[in-house]
């Protein structure tokens, strides 16, 4: 047991505002008030309070509170132990242990910090790795990608030697146990004891949002061993888990806040390439999609989103409130990507942007090639990641033919049909109706309801009551992805499969 001074001790030094601000932007709430989105809930309202001066916290939302020690338990699923000791090191207090106490453990003491301590060890090996005359290749692969040894060294750049349990016997002379390491994720055991898990290999540390290393991503070198993985990441551990961690986050999160802009790059290299080049918001997941944990760290970052004009504004592709912009090849992969987080939250995806690099270059081959300029110009020509996903449907289209446009109209509509904005929606549906070459509102309502007659539109036999309703195509439009329009709207809601080309274009094409 920590000796109960100790812990008091560690409580009164330690900075209550900063150690959350570590994982959500605070912003000043009245007198002695600091406030953010929630890290234990899911909102977009903050009701999250920091009061400094009596280091507690306290969620409106969802009614969870308590003073620091309480919330760095939760934030990182430590225990007691765990959040005093690491609390402890932050402020620089040497902890005093007890016998006794009837508590009865669920991990060794400091298992967690055993860990990072661990990793810390074996960066700083690593690091000193890559000045070996072993590590040329990755000296070179750095350098042709235009990296300095000043830039390596920022983002903590190291090589893994190519043996078996070089890092093992470097842990162990340091005092690590077997055990330790291998749960640590840096050995595997095999037949003869442990093996170090990379070898040969360039080493970037992954931190968790505090700067604390709690992993690796690793690159092969050698291109002709194709029987390795390219990349190879820690595996999962205790202090290890890829869905929560965005490689680059601790470097970035400043810049985050302060922008309100984040962006999302596919590799390591792309990370520091956007770094350098003046985009100091990047980040990377590591070996995983882009997913919903990563959406609520990188939400809470960047803070206050109730802006009810926050996400898209067509007309001139500003946005309001925060912007999240993925770089994606513009190939299936990428396009598979965005699909992906439109699905993910749609809050989210209003404020999603994607910026395309036409050539297919990565923000670091972008940065070889057109330097410095060319990554920021490519951020800025984001556009919205609806817009982004219905174009890349249209573009596989021929729009000069019915069939084409129809196609189109099939694929994006259930697009469309996804936005739960209302408001966008419908600025959506005019866009997508213009997109397709379709005639906007007003041009058919009289000639499609002629007085007493039965219409048809789309297929759909419909009264001229319901046809007086109809509005050109934007209308059908509308119809198609907008069930909730009534019986006419819900019908014509089943209609993507009946629809015929003559019925989307003959009645346009005799009014021209
Ligand atoms: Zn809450």
């Amino acid at each position: 047991m920590i000796r109960r001074e100790d812990i008091a001790a560690v409580r009164e030094s330690s900075r209550i505002e900063d150690i959350v601000g570590e994982h959500v932007t605070l912003r000043t709430a009245g007198m002695d008030s600091l406030k953010g989105l929630c890290p234990f809930h899911d909102e977009r309202t903050p009701s999250f309070h920091v009061r400094p001066s009596v280091g507690m916290w306290h969620c409106f939302g969802c009614g969870e509170g308590g003073d620091i020690i309480s919330f760095v338990q939760r934030i990182n699923h430590m225990s007691f132990t765990e959040a005093v000791e690491m609390l402890a090191q932050k402020v620089g207090i040497t902890l005093h242990y007890e016998e006794g106490g009837k508590h009865t453990r669920t991990e060794e003491p400091g298992k967690r910090q055993r860990l990072l301590d661990a990793h810390r060890v074996a960066e700083e090996f690593y690091q000193a790795q890559l000045a070996s005359p072993e590590a040329h290749a990755g000296r070179t692969f750095l350098a042709q990608r235009g990296f300095t040894q000043e830039m390596c060294q920022h983002f903590g750049v190291g090589y893994s030697p190519q043996s078996w349990d070089a890092l093992t016997k470097h842990l162990r002379s340091r005092g690590f146990t077997d055990a330790e390491i291998q749960a640590a994720g840096l050995a595997s055991q095999g037949n003869r004891g442990l093996y170090d898990r990379f070898r040969g290999r360039l080493m970037w540390p992954i931190r968790d949002i505090t700067g604390a290393t709690v992993g690796f991503g690793a690159r092969r070198l050698d291109d002709s061993d194709k029987d390795s993985p390219k990349y190879l990441n820690t595996p999962e551990t205790a202090i290890y888990k890829k869905s929560q961690v965005l490689y680059g986050l601790d470097l970035a999160k400043k810049a985050i806040a302060a922008d309100r802009k984040v962006v999302i790059v596919e590799g390591y290299t792309d990370v520091m390439a956007a770094h350098v080049a003046g985009v100091p918001y990047a980040v990377a997941t590591c070996g995983t999609a882009f997913g919903s944990e990563h959406v609520k760290i990188v939400r809470r970052l960047l803070g206050d989103v109730a802006d009810p004009a926050a996400g898209v504004v067509l007309s001139s592709g500003r946005a309001r409130g925060g912007e999240v912009i993925f770089t994606f090849d513009g190939d299936a992969a990428g396009q598979k990507a965005a699909l992906r987080a439109f699905h993910e939250d749609q809050n989210f995806a209003s404020q999603t942007f994607v910026a395309v690099e036409k050539s297919g270059m990565d923000p670091c081959d972008l940065r070889l090639a057109r330097g410095d300029q060319a990554v920021k110009a490519l951020v800025e020509s984001r556009i919205p990641l609806f817009e982004f996903v219905i174009r890349s449907v249209i573009d596989h289209v021929d729009l000069r033919t019915m069939e084409g446009r129809v196609s189109a109209l099939r694929q994006c509509a259930p697009v469309v049909a996804g936005i739960k904005d209302q408001a966008l929606r419908r600025e959506y549906t005019r866009e997508l109706a213009g997109w397709l070459g379709m005639v906007p509102s007003g041009l058919l309502s009289g000639a499609l309801c002629p007085a007493g007659q039965r219409q048809w539109i789309g297929g759909v036999g419909v009264s001229p009551r319901e046809a007086g309703r109809c509005r050109g195509w934007e209308w059908v439009l509308l119809a198609l992805i907008w069930p909730t329009l009534g019986a006419l709207g819900r019908r014509l809601a089943r209609l993507p499969g009946r629809v015929r080309p003559r019925d989307l274009v003959t009645r346009v094409e005799r009014q021209a």
